[in-house]
């Protein structure tokens, strides 16, 4: 890659990040897109997905694994987990769960070594109940 373009990849990746790391809402790509966009212009989606893939193989950000045909990305690094709404799909961070819930793995369970876990609480958010009224 000519320097021009490496130097232009890694600012890209830098807006990226930055933007991601700001961003509460747990954006999709394309929402991420809308927001980079502003900042980098001429940039697109192709290579705001492809960055937050790779940023996430680096472990620098979060895939998250979640119902819903779009994969959605997470700034926060710490160990936390999500509260979901089954209408509109948008995804928060949930609070107040006993800490011991996150820590406590058993390390081996029938052959399997156990690596890591995922859960995803569903419910309807705020705006979606007020519609349903
Ligand atoms: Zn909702
Ligand atoms: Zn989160």
């Amino acid at each position: 890659m000519c320097p021009a373009k490496k130097r232009r990849s890694t600012l890209q990746r830098r807006v990226i990040m930055e933007e991601l790391k700001k961003n509460e809402n747990h954006p999709t790509a394309s929402e991420l897109y809308e927001i980079v966009r502003r900042r980098l212009g001429d940039i697109s989606l192709g290579t705001v997905y492809r960055n937050l893939v790779l940023l996430s193989d680096m472990g620098i950000i979060q895939k998250l694994a979640l119902m819903g045909s779009e994969t959605r990305f997470d700034g926060k690094l710490e160990h936390h987990y999500h509260v979901q709404c089954i209408h509109c799909g948008k995804v928060d961070d949930l609070h107040g769960l006993p800490s011991e819930l996150l820590v406590k793995l058993p390390k081996k369970h029938n052959d399997f070594l156990i690596t890591g876990h995922r859960l995803v609480f569903y419910g309807i958010c705020s705006k979606c109940q007020q519609e349903g009224d």
